[in-house]
């Protein structure tokens, strides 16, 4: 993605594209990694001395709301963030802890509705130990 496509993507959504949200952004779109809000300020704060964790933070819930990234919340105490597009489940390794994106077709995914109830979110993962731990 492009800058000019970042800020295109920020201001189709509503976002004022400051320099700052801008960063954050392409960041995600960048690191497919589900990073946490440490991981974004151990990269940035480098490079943006003027940068916040308080300012990711809050960057982060406006981009959540406008749904252009969603929030992965595997375990209880560590929040990551995902810029992926289509819906996916995914994996969590229990031993060293990567989180993999599965696109596998789940019928699941596509429900808006299921017994009546309407569904708007999706969180759904699975968790075992991931091809590169198997391997050792
Ligand atoms: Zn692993
Ligand atoms: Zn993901």
């Amino acid at each position: 993605m492009k800058q000019a496509d970042i800020m295109k993507t920020l201001e189709d959504n509503g976002i004022q594209a400051s320099y700052q949200r801008m960063k954050i952004f392409e960041y995600l779109v960048k690191n497919r990694t589900h990073p946490t809000v440490e991981d974004i300020y151990r990269y940035l704060s480098s490079r943006i001395p003027t940068l916040s964790k308080t300012t990711i933070y809050n960057t982060l819930k406006v981009f959540v709301d406008k749904k252009i990234i969603s929030q992965v919340t595997v375990e209880e105490k560590e929040v990551r963030y995902d810029f992926s597009e289509g819906a996916h489940l995914h994996f969590k390794c229990k031993k060293c802890g990567e989180l993999y994106d599965i696109f596998h077709k789940c019928s699941l995914l596509d429900e808006k509705e299921i017994d009546g109830h309407s569904v708007d979110e999706h969180h759904l993962y699975l968790k075992g130990l991931c091809k590169n731990c198997r391997k050792n």
